[in-house]
Formats: C-alpha cells, structure tokens, sequence
C-alpha cells in the first residue's frame, strides 16, 4: 500500500485520478482505518490531504463561512461564530463518538462515509450546505444532498476530493437543531435522526423551513411537506402534529435488533417535532 500527503489539493487530485488499483482519501481516519483494519476494505493507495493548505481551516467570511475538509469536530465545536451561527450543524458534528473521535472526526468524512446513520449529514442538508469538490476537470460545487447516493455510496468520480463544506450567513432570525435516538447515552450510532432549520418572518411566523430525517432510508430524507406544514404558522399544535405525520410518512427504514421499523418511524417523528421546537427557539420564536 501505497501513502501519499500531497501539500496542494491539484497534487491530491492527480495521485487519485492515476491511481491504479482502490484509492482513498485519508481525513480524520475514523471510518478509513476502521474498516482497513477490519478487513473490509485493503487500499493500494491512501491519499493523506491533512498537509494541504487551508484544509484544517475554518474561514468566516461575509457571505458565511469555509469549513476545510479537515476540520475537526471538536475545531467545529471551539469556533464560537459558527456555533452562533448554526449551532445545530455544530451539536450533531459534536455527537460524533468520543473526545477522542471528536478530535480526528470530520463532517466531510462523515458524509463521505455515505452511512444513512451519518450525524452530521441531516443538519448540514437542513441548513443548506455546500459542497467544494476539486478534480481532474476543476473544481464544481454541490448541494450537500446530492452527494450521497446510497449506504456506502456516493456521486464523487475518480480522481474528487471535498476541499470544504460552505454554510452560508444565516437570514436574521434562523435557528437550526438536531437530535437523534441512541439506545445509549453516547458512543452509539443514531437508530433515528432529524435535523430542521427554518427562519422566521414577522410576528414569530416561519417563512421558510427545512426537515430533514436521518437513518431512516438508504440516504438522509428530506421531507418536504414536513416543512410545508409548518410554513405560514407560529409552531402551533396542529402544525406540529402535521409536521410529525409528514415525517412518519417519509419514512422507510430498515428493521433490525436497534430498531423495528415502527419503532424508526415513531420516533422520527418525535424527534423532528422536538427538533422543529429548538430551532423555532432559537431563531427567536415565543
Ligand atoms: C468509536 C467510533 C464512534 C463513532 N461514532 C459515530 C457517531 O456517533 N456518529 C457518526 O455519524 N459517526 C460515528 N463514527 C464514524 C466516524 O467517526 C464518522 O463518520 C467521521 O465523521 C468520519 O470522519 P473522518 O474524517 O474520520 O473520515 P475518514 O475515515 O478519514 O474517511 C471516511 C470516508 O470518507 C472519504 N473521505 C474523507 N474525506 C474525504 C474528502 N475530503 N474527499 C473525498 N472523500 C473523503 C474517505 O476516503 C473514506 O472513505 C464513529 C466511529 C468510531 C470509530
């Protein structure tokens, strides 16, 4: 096996789009070595892009913020205006395992990894993150839900590297959250998810919204009619109660000993009810 730590990401893009053989780009290495060292996967080629220039970086800028492909969870967690400004982004990247995964971890490679268990992925969707992917053809930019195409996989072609997320400045009066179930109180895989953001006009009323459901079909479900039930309104019962059946209905999980199917879709609609709650909080709602 073959390692390689380029300095800049064009030296990335051309070690991987010649590369013969599995190639595989090396972030924080939680899932990569994980699965290297069960087996599941043996690279001929790791393409290390911790040494490329800006890739550790968090750039805040007037239009919103740069977050490296590098970046750690925990670097996430410690930037106080990207807390401020999406705190829901930041507390499901915060769930990521343990401090020491936090450290390693990041949310390019949480999305990459392409699980439908990915606790970043929901609340980036809902918060309508981007996505720079340098190649051999340039670089192009994507909605982040277009890049996990299903369990294991994703829309990148040979030879792409993510160089960084962008989440734009939140409008006045956005709030965002997330929440998932684990049977445990951490280290432990989502058995179901939600991520919602949503922005409020006058009078506490939400003029726009997004909800997104994690670990409850083969890629990260972003329900619609979810947020249709809760536009045009102050969060009321009756809007709640419609978002929550929105959500049950876009569900399809899988059944398994963590979770039966009833289970996934009862509890995804609770979590998103509560998440809807938190991010109408936060975004200054009453
Ligand atoms: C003990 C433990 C607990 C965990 N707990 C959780 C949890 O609670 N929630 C959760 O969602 N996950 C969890 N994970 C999984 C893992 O930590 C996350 O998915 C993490 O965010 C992966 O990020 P990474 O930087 O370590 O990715 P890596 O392992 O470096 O990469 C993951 C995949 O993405 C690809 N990749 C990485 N960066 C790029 C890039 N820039 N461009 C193109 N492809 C890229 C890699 O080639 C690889 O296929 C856990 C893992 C462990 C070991």
């Amino acid at each position: 096996m073959r390692y390689e730590a380029p300095s800049t990401t064009k030296e990335a893009v051309n070690l991987l789009a010649k590369a013969k053989g599995a190639a595989y780009v090396l972030a924080g290495g939680t899932d990569l070595l994980v699965r290297m060292k069960s087996d599941l996967i043996e690279p001929d080629l790791i393409v290390d892009i911790k040494r490329i220039k800006g890739m550790c970086e968090i750039k805040k800028t007037e239009s919103g913020f740069t977050i490296g492909a590098c970046v750690s969870a925990a670097q996430m967690g410690e930037h106080s205006g990207l807390k401020k400004a999406w705190p829901g982004v930041v507390e499901a990247a915060n769930l990521i395992g343990s401090d020491q995964i936090q450290g390693r971890c990041t949310v390019v490679g949480n999305l990459c990894n392409a699980s439908p268990a990915a606790d970043s992925v929901p609340a980036m969707i809902a918060a309508g993150a981007k996505v720079v992917i340098a190649g051999p053809n340039g670089k192009r930019t994507v909605s982040i839900d277009k890049v996990v195409t299903g369990p294991g996989k994703t829309s990148l072609k040979k030879g792409e590297v993510v160089e960084a997320i962008t989440l734009a400045k939140p409008e006045p009066k956005t709030g965002d959250a997330y929440l998932r179930f684990i049977p445990r109180t951490e280290m432990d895989i989502a058995v179901c998810s939600a991520g919602v953001s949503m922005t409020l006009g006058a009078k506490g009323v939400v003029k726009k919204a997004c909800v997104v459901l994690g670990a409850v079909g083969p890629t990260a479900v972003i329900v619609p009619a979810a947020a249709k039930a809760i536009i045009g309104t102050k969060l009321d019962d009756a809007a709640l109660a419609k978002l929550t059946a929105a959500c049950e209905k876009a569900c399809a999980p899988i059944d398994d000993k963590r979770g039966t199917i009833e289970f996934r879709t009862e509890v995804a609609g609770v979590l998103a009810r509560r998440a809807a709650k938190i991010a109408y909080d936060r975004a200054g709602g009453k």
